[in-house]
């Protein structure tokens, strides 16, 4: 028989344990699965010091324990799990996890996030979080008065490059085609940028690096010539994918994906069903900005349950 939830939490990044915390304060006796990745993508980076209220830094891990348990203290069931099936078609919605537990959920708040793209190489996932990144706000800062590189050619490979320029000796910015994707407001930007150089028509074809993290980059130019860089870090830029995974087809998407929510606030073309975090958000890729969803989130689904009692 299927399980009975009232508030199903699918997520357990800042959106996922926010929306759970003003969800089980609120007595909507919540239940995360916490989906592939346990605490997001906030686990893959190291030091936080942009998160309000630690002064000091924290670590993506224990940030993410700390929001765990802050949600578990007032009661929210947090469970391993990934979601396998949905049908959205009707209330209560049900959903299947890992093939095989079945549940009734008279809410469902998604927060499963946006998964960075990387190139795919070898050498790339050896040197992550050594070097390798896709988050110059998350990271940058480490790199001061460092060389770097940025492979991409869209609004966000610019806004890091330009970002890094400010903090870094120098930036190179690694675009695959002669013509950069951004906007021209923004390219103009990265042409002004001094420190900055870009180099168009190349792909990345291997990150160097010892055992204290990277020290260049391979790269090879549409025409085949290699050429190395020395740099300190490297950070991808070439996109993000939202993950809708089971969810997609009876939600509106936008054309790269993302939820589709009314307004500022957390609904999705489906009552009952809100969107939180970076699966809804392509622009605001941040910690804070995500937590803030997941209240939304919460507070707007408390409101549904009140009215459809
Ligand atoms: P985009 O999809 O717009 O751009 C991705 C870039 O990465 C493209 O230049 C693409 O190249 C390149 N790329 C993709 N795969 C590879 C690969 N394997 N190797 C090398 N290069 C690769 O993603 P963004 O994250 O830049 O932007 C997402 C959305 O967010 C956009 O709508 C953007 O406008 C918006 N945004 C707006 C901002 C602003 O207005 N300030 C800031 C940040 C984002 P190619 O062009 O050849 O396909």
């Amino acid at each position: 028989m299927a399980e009975h939830i009232k508030c199903l939490i699918i997520g357990s990044g800042p959106a996922g344990y926010t929306a759970a915390i003003y969800a089980a304060r609120a007595n909507l006796q919540p239940v995360v699965y916490q989906g592939i990745e346990p605490g997001g993508q906030l686990t893959t980076t190291t030091e936080i010091e942009n998160f309000p209220g630690f002064p000091e830094g924290i670590t993506g891990n224990e940030l993410m324990d700390r929001m765990k348990a802050q949600a578990e203290r007032f009661g929210t069931d947090v469970r391993f799990g990934i979601v396998t099936e949905a049908d959205l078609s009707q209330r209560p919605f049900r959903l299947t996890i890992d093939g095989e537990k079945e549940i009734e959920a008279e809410s469902l708040i998604i927060a499963t996030g946006a998964t960075a793209k990387y190139l795919g190489l070898e050498s790339e996932s050896k040197f992550r979080g050594m070097g390798v990144s896709a988050c110059a706000t998350c990271d940058g800062f480490f790199y001061r008065n460092k060389d770097v590189a940025v492979v991409g050619g869209g609004d966000t490979a610019i806004e890091e490059a330009t970002y890094l320029a400010s903090i870094c000796r120098k930036v190179y910015i690694i675009v695959r085609k002669p013509y950069f994707r951004a906007s021209k407001a923004m390219q103009q930007r990265a042409f002004e940028t001094t420190n900055l150089e870009i180099l168009f028509e190349y792909n990345t074809e291997e990150v160097l690096g010892d055992d204290n993290g990277v020290t260049g980059l391979r790269i090879i130019s549409n025409e085949g010539v290699r050429k190395e860089i020395a740099i300190d870090g490297l950070f991808l830029a070439i996109g993000h994918t939202p993950n809708t995974g089971v969810f997609a087809k009876y939600l509106n998407l936008n054309n790269e994906g993302y939820i589709i929510t009314d307004g500022a606030t957390s609904r999705t073309n489906i009552e009952g069903v809100f969107a939180a975090g970076d699966v809804k958000n392509p622009h605001y890729r941040q910690a804070v900005a995500a937590a803030g969803s997941g209240c939304i989130a919460a507070l707007d689904c408390e409101r549904f349950l009140m009215e459809h009692k």
